[in-house]
């Protein structure tokens, strides 16, 4: 209420400095004295906590030459944000259906109206709001952004693959992270039929539009193994790496499996080793160490997990240093006392989220493609750090 006031008292003001100007033609005089009466009106209302009555008396003396169209956005806008969408909606249309307001002042009016029908949940009026700027210069940008945010509320993959071509156009990295997206989601319901062709056709379309979609090359991966093509899906496993280092933990076993498959273990760990090295995650240095066991036995292993976790303490890599000393278990005594400390752990983990979104901070056990939060895609990777890799 207070802030309504505060936003048109300077229309007021401004408007009876504009009346006292032009005070010589009568004719004129005469209009601008109506709608003196109507913003005083419409003040009055507005005084009286009437705002419905305060509104129509301020829109029907809204005037295109004076400047009160950017107060009446600031009204709307208001309104909007505290919730009360008919109001603003009320605004905004009265904007929009205005006859003599520059295109500039219209197409905001537009844009505004779009995003009060996205608020509502009224997507198809929204949609069509968006629609109509897509030419713009100023919000060409903007309404692409809601139009892909609403195909994704209504799993609507395909029309926003429609407008491919203009956001090719656009070269809008966001945008264009968003389309490969919708790509990968198509994707998914072919590979849930088995469609080998087409799961892989959709996916080029999308590493296309966005070479750095480690999504793509996850899914890609997947029927490739599917396939008994594993040569390829260790490319996959090697691209996410050089992709997305932060994503890539959660490949590793998946990877290890494709390169036994090709009896080339060697190899996997000769890649692996690179990994730790460059990364030092947990994740790699487990996968690691049972080369090191294997090739050089026991005590060596130890030894290197010993001076790995000095170096880089996690409670994963704890976890496992406690495994392999239980695997000694004939020459300690404490036995028991190791299987108790690594449940210990296995439970704390368990409570522990694995996934945290670089965007919005959301954590989660499960990983998902799309935040549940902030809906940003491929934003949910594993946590790093003490209680992650
Ligand atoms: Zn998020």
């Amino acid at each position: 209420m207070i802030e309504l006031l505060f936003l048109l008292l300077p229309v007021a003001m401004a408007y009876g400095w504009f009346m006292g100007r032009n005070s010589i033609k009568q004719k004129d005089q005469s209009i601008k004295q109506d709608l003196s009466i109507k913003y005083s009106t419409g003040l009055n209302y507005l005084l009286s906590n009437q705002k419905d009555k305060a509104i129509d008396s301020l829109l029907e003396a809204l005037k295109v030459e004076d400047d009160s169209v950017e107060a009446h956005f600031a009204m709307a806008n208001l309104f909007r944000k505290r919730g009360e969408l008919d109001r603003a909606l009320k605004v905004h249309e009265h904007l929009v259906r205005h006859g003599n307001l520059p295109t500039k002042d219209k197409q905001q009016a537009v844009f505004e109206l779009g995003k009060d029908f996205l608020s509502a949940g009224l997507y198809d009026r929204a949609e069509k709001m968006f629609s109509k700027l897509l030419k713009s210069d100023d919000y060409s940008l903007k309404s692409f952004t809601y139009l892909l945010q609403i195909f994704q509320s209504t799993k609507d993959w395909q029309q926003g693959i429609n407008y491919r071509k203009s956001i090719i156009k656009l070269n809008d990295k966001r945008l264009l992270h968003t389309l490969a997206n919708f790509y990968c989601e198509q994707a998914t319901t072919a590979f849930e039929q088995d469609h080998f062709i087409e799961v892989i056709e959709l996916l080029e379309q999308a590493l296309k539009l966005d070479p750095n979609s480690c999504r793509a090359n996850w899914l890609m991966a997947k029927i490739y193994e599917n396939h008994k093509q594993c040569e390829l899906a260790c490319q996959c496993y090697q691209d996410i790496y050089q992709q997305d280092r932060e994503f890539f933990p959660d490949v590793i076993d998946k990877m290890q499996q494709c390169y036994l498959e090709l009896g080339a273990e060697d190899e996997f760990f000769k890649f692996i080793k690179k990994v730790y090295d460059e990364t030092a995650n947990s994740s790699a240095l487990i996968a690691y160490i049972s080369y090191v066991e294997k090739k050089h036995g026991n005590k060596k292993a130890k030894e290197f997990m010993l001076s790995a976790l000095k170096r880089r303490p996690t409670i994963m890599g704890f976890q496992h240093f406690v495994k392999m000393q239980m695997s000694n278990a004939d020459e300690l005594d404490n036995n028991t006392s190791l299987d108790l400390i690594k449940e210990l752990i296995s439970e704390y983990l368990k409570v522990k989220h694995r996934y945290s979104c670089r965007s919005c901070g959301f954590n989660s056990s499960t990983h998902y493609w799309s935040c549940p939060s902030c809906h940003e895609w491929e934003q949910l990777k594993p946590f790093i750090g003490l209680e992650g890799e």
